[in-house]
């Protein structure tokens, strides 16, 4: 099977509404449903087609006999293949949609009434339209391409062999309206099935968009936090470990900082929860905004965020912080809700030669802890 967009499309079975994880029942019973829409179709297609010939034999260009026999082979044709179809035999089958001996007997029958009566030729030779139609929209284009070029072969061959003259019915004036009625119900029908085609097409370059929407979505949750737009705690702690081995391998400095909102509590039991949820956003908005391209910035937990401060020393991250804590401190805090106010605390550390990432974050957890020991709002170096 091959993904396209949104939803499975099975060309092998030229199944166009493929479901993923459906059952082996219901994909049997919306095959089936979908086969019987076909075979309705078809026959539809012959009632038009015997109606145009009963137009003809008005006319006086055949005779009702003929009418009968086409009507006969017609029923028997879709009949037989609904009756497959309905045993569930085909569902076994590649092609369970019965499409390539669908279209092989039909090509025999039409060009076996057009051998039988050539005068009226022009509503089997219509035929031919409608069946490289319905080709061109289920077979591959190689497939298509060979089915159209052996129906060409087949029709060109049986009229120079048989030496059949090449006529359209214009006698009288019923005649005429016959063959101008053929020509129109063929247009409509190539109409009909092309919107049809088209319908098709529409739905899966939806359901295609739809899914690219929600994989690219399901890709941003798996890495990023959903509320700040921080990187989570799996992805910021993977780039810590990442980070670590290249600055160790590098021999470059590396420092962190793990900052923590001072008495988020307080501001969530004062101001309510969503003006919690908003203080959380602006301030990793206002982190974003501030940091440069090679730091990294992830939520480690509830109102406690981790910074990556890569190829930065110990002064220079310390002093980093110290801006981030004096750009959210000044921030107009009160324009969420009168009387807010916010400010961080932070623990730096930075890395020594041959650390783990566990020793190095519980150096910043210290520093962080002895932040908030001195008063909260300041940055304290492990
Ligand atoms: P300290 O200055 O010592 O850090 O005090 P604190 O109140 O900030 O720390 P504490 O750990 O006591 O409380 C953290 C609070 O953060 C409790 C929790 O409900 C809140 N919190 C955690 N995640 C979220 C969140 O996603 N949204 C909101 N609104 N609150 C959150
Ligand atoms: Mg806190
Ligand atoms: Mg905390």
């Amino acid at each position: 099977m091959t993904v396209i967009a949104g939803s499975l499309y099975d060309p092998a079975n030229g199944d166009f509404e493929a479901v993923d994880g459906e059952s082996l029942p219901l994909m049997r019973a919306r095959r089936l449903r979908r086969r019987r829409q076909t075979f309705i179709v078809a026959g539809a297609s012959h009632v038009i087609n015997i109606a145009l010939l009963a137009v003809f034999a008005a006319a006086g260009t055949i005779s009702i006999t003929l009418v009968m026999v086409f009507t006969c082979c017609a029923i028997a044709k879709v009949a037989a293949f609904m009756a497959v179809s309905e045993s569930g035999l085909s569902d076994r089958w590649k092609d369970h949609f019965l499409a390539a001996p669908y279209t092989a007997v039909t090509c025999a029958m039409m060009l076996g009434f057009i051998y039988a009566a050539p005068q009226v030729a022009v509503v089997f030779l219509c035929a031919f339209f409608l069946i490289a139609n319905v080709i061109a929209f289920r077979a591959e284009p190689l497939r298509g391409a060979i089915a159209c070029m052996m129906i060409s072969g087949g029709v060109i061959a049986l009229y120079l062999l048989a030496d059949l003259p090449l006529v359209a019915p214009s006698g009288n004036a019923l005649e005429r309206l016959a063959t101008l009625l053929t020509f129109a119900a063929t247009l409509a029908r190539i109409m009909f099935i092309n919107i049809f085609a088209s319908r098709v097409r529409d739905g899966l370059f939806r359901r295609s968009a739809a899914l690219e929407t929600a994989y690219k979505r399901i890709e941003e949750l798996a890495e990023v936090d959903e509320l700040t737009g921080a990187l989570n705690r799996r992805s910021i702690m993977k780039l810590l470990d990442d980070e670590i081995a290249r600055c160790q391998q590098n021999d470059l400095p590396c420092s962190i900082a793990l900052i923590d909102l001072d008495h988020f509590k307080q501001i969530n039991d004062r101001f309510g929860h969503l003006t919690g949820d908003e203080v959380l956003r602006t301030f990793a908005i206002s982190i974003f905004a501030n940091i440069r391209g090679i730091d990294k910035f992830g939520r480690f937990g509830g109102e406690e965020f981790l910074m990556l401060l890569p190829e930065t020393s110990h002064d220079s991250a310390t002093r980093m912080l110290d801006r981030l804590r004096v750009i959210v401190e000044t921030l107009d805090w009160s324009a969420f809700s009168d009387g807010l106010t916010v400010t961080i605390s932070a623990g730096v550390a930075t890395l020594r030669a041959s650390e783990t990432s566990e020793s190095l974050l519980a150096r910043a957890d210290i520093a962080l802890y002895a932040a908030k020991e001195r008063g909260r709002n300041r940055i304290a170096a492990a």
